[in-house]
């Protein structure tokens, strides 16, 4: 088999277990059976470019920097949907339906997505465009972005008309929704409020690297072109979904009014059991014949109709507010409910947000609050059955000193947030700190748990993290309920945790916005613990992806603190001293001699593009090189491009642009002599 046809068929083959993963949730293959392949695939087309192909399943990972979307216009305007929010509603609509159309109407129900809409171009089973709703009439061209989404066939296979769009809903699934609140709290900051807007954000992100990491999802609804192959709405969704799109399989037809409010009745009480926000149910004409004769007003169409679920709602007795302190310090109110059943869970407590959010709303105790269930995975408190009030209640009065250490509380310009200053007294901060070293993605510690860690400090056993890697089985044993095996197991853990690589130690550290993703960033560039703290702001902003504030923080971390001459003793270790003890340990604070070697700062400063086929080395190795020397990899040429190592076959247009921008092209020989050097 030549080359290119084992190309062609590795495509084929990922392509479907990517249809039956991510299209039709079945999975066919391991993970790690897939990423060989995967791997054996993008090997392949870097040793033979020549057989690029933008619509390859390697190119789901992204890459593609986008600083500005262009504009682009839509072919078929993008229309709202009128509302409905009652039978009568949707009854007065039939009437002017039947008015308009001959014979009986049939009509195809489903549900309404909660996302960002999305419209979907293909031309010869290709998908060539991908654009936002924007105003209807002209959105966004998120194309680059897209295609990371792994449900969005980038090839379609079957009957599928030369050119056609299509439309669904970019959703985020509460799974991966929460996966990434996860994330966002371990790096001590605040989650996301709710899936809708998270998705339509992560569409306009510049970097679809990071598109291509969040777990997005593309449920499609509705066929667009000048002549469909197809008779009505039904039949367009079978055809969607045989072509390779994931089409959920709720939708049903209904021949009348009741039917349809059969299937609303229906997912009112079920919707919760999606993995998906829904916010509604869409009632359209099933024939597309007499979609055509009804139209569209000046903004929506007349043969459809959506009909709004109510927003959850229910009323209940706030019992009382009560502030959380996180492992930053930072300060949550909380409201403790009187328990109530809402969207098919029971609610006891809401987020309170902040001291503004309570002021607002005016909520106090004792109150009769509204709660509701929206887009929102906690439910919040939308306001106050002031009928309810009893008479002797009082303005709620915002905490203003630690409920856990009782040091008067801070609040700094422009944050919301009240936050407890006293970092090394603050057993609830000291407790979470060390929660969040040893958790999975930090140090793994086995045999410790986060309720052992809490007693270990409140019996003044540890004070720090560090204080963990003294820590012996005599020390542990006389702890409630601690037996000798598990005393050996922690001492154990612990010890295990010695071999946790740098990178994985950084986000341990618990530095305020230095997460798994930015720690491995700051990992790889400054490559041990004492570059990183001798690093100054400009140094640390110079850094891919390192903005203002995560320097800032890192800067504050590693402050060193000057004797106050008339202050007592001083009362914790500084973060440096902290750092000496797990240097002392054992703890890796480096990246290893294997990582190092090779490594060196000879590129730094200079971004390169890299085009064509190379002899001595493949593309891929040619970026790693450029990597690890420190220079930059870039996908296309721009102002900032240094350098452009061209290849043979490299591609007209690039040189041409090159040219134009003054870019220097030079040889793989010319390449290699300067990391030679
Ligand atoms: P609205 O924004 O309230 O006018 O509602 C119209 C939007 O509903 C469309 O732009 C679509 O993005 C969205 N939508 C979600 N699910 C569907 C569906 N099954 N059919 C049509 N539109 C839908
Ligand atoms: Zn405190």
């Amino acid at each position: 088999m030549n080359i290119e046809q084992q190309i062609k068929e590795l495509r084929e083959e990922l392509r479907a277990y990517n249809y039956q993963y991510y299209v039709l949730d079945n999975a066919t293959v391991s993970d790690f059976e897939f990423d060989q392949k995967l791997k054996e695939l993008q090997q392949l087309e870097d040793a033979h470019p020549e057989y690029f192909d933008a619509n390859s399943p390697t190119q789901r990972v992204g890459g593609e920097i986008t600083k500005n979307f262009e504009t682009v216009k839509h072919n078929f305007r993008m229309y709202s949907l009128d509302n409905s929010y009652s039978k009568e509603d949707l009854e007065d609509w039939e009437t002017r339906v039947k008015k308009m159309v001959d014979g009986d109407v049939n009509y195809a129900c489903e549900l309404k997505y909660d996302g960002a809409s999305m419209s979907l171009t293909y031309e010869k089973g290709v998908l060539v465009r991908a654009v936002t709703r924007g105003d209807g009439f002209q959105g966004d061209n998120v194309t680059a972005n897209v295609k990371t989404i792994k449900s969005v066939p980038l090839q379609l296979k079957g009957d599928y008309p030369e050119l056609f769009e299509i439309r669904g809903e970019i959703v985020l699934p509460f799974d991966g929704f929460n996966a990434m609140n996860e994330e966002r709290i371990a790096a001590g900051e605040e989650p996301y409020r709710n899936p809708r807007n998270t998705a339509s954000g992560s569409l306009k992100l510049q970097d679809s690297a990071e598109v291509a990491k969040r777990p997005l999802d593309c449920l499609l609804y509705s066929l667009v072109a000048n002549k469909l192959p197809v008779a009505t709405q039904m039949e367009g969704l079978k055809k969607a979904s045989d072509w390779g799109f994931k089409v959920p399989p709720v939708a049903k037809l209904a021949s009348s009014i009741e039917e349809v409010l059969e299937f609303v009745n229906y997912w009112d009480k079920h919707r919760h059991e999606l993995p998906y926000e829904t916010d509604g149910v869409v009632v359209k004409v099933n024939s597309l014949q007499q979609q055509e004769e009804l139209g569209y007003t000046s903004k929506s169409p007349r043969w459809a109709m959506a009909y709004k679920f109510k927003a959850e709602q229910v009323s209940t007795v706030l019992e009382e507010i009560t502030y959380q302190v996180g492992r930053t310090g930072a300060i949550t109110p909380v409201a403790n409910l009187q328990p109530v059943e809402l969207a098919g869970t029971t609610v006891k407590r809401a987020s309170l947000h902040n001291a503004d959010q309570i002021e607002k709303l005016d909520i106090r105790e004792r109150d009769t609050v509204y709660v509701e269930k929206g887009g929102e995975i906690i439910p919040k408190i939308i306001g106050v059955n002031l009928e309810e009030r009893p008479e002797d209640s009082q303005p709620t009065k915002y905490i203003s000193q630690c409920p856990d250490c009782h040091t008067a509380l801070v609040r700094t310009e422009g944050d919301a947030k009240h936050y407890c200053p006293n970092e090394e007294g603050c057993s609830t901060q000291i407790i979470g700190r060390i929660q969040h070293f040893i958790s999975r993605k930090a140090m793994d510690i086995e045999g410790l748990g986060g309720e052992t860690v809490a007693l270990l400090v409140n019996e003044g056993v540890i004070k720090n993290y560090a204080d963990l890697y003294a820590l012996t089985v005599e020390d542990i044993l006389p702890l409630e309920r601690m037996a000798q095996k598990s005393a050996e197991n922690l001492v154990e853990g612990v010890s295990k945790s010695k071999e946790i690589p740098f990178e994985r130690v950084l986000f341990a550290l618990g530095i305020r916005f230095v997460g798994e993703t930015v720690a491995k960033k700051l990992a790889k560039h400054f490559k041990s613990i004492d570059a990183l703290m001798e690093a100054s702001f400009e140094q640390l902003i110079a850094v891919d992806e390192i903005g203002d504030r995560i320097a800032e923080s890192v800067l504050a971390f590693f402050k060193i603190e000057t004797q106050d001459l008339f202050s007592e003793i001083k009362q914790g270790e500084t973060h440096r001293e902290v750092v000496e003890r797990l240097r002392a340990y054992g703890v890796q604070l480096a990246i290893s001699e294997e990582e190092l070697a090779g490594q060196t700062d000879t590129l730094a400063g200079s971004t390169f593009v890299v085009s064509g086929v190379f002899a001595k080395v493949s593309r891929t190795e040619l970026k790693k090189l450029i990597e690890d020397n420190g220079g930059k990899v870039s996908g296309s040429i721009s102002k900032k491009t240094s350098y452009v190592v061209a290849g043979d076959k490299m591609g007209p247009s690039k040189r041409t642009k090159a040219e134009e921008l003054g870019v220097v092209i030079i040889t793989e020989d010319d390449f290699l002599a300067m990391i030679a050097k």
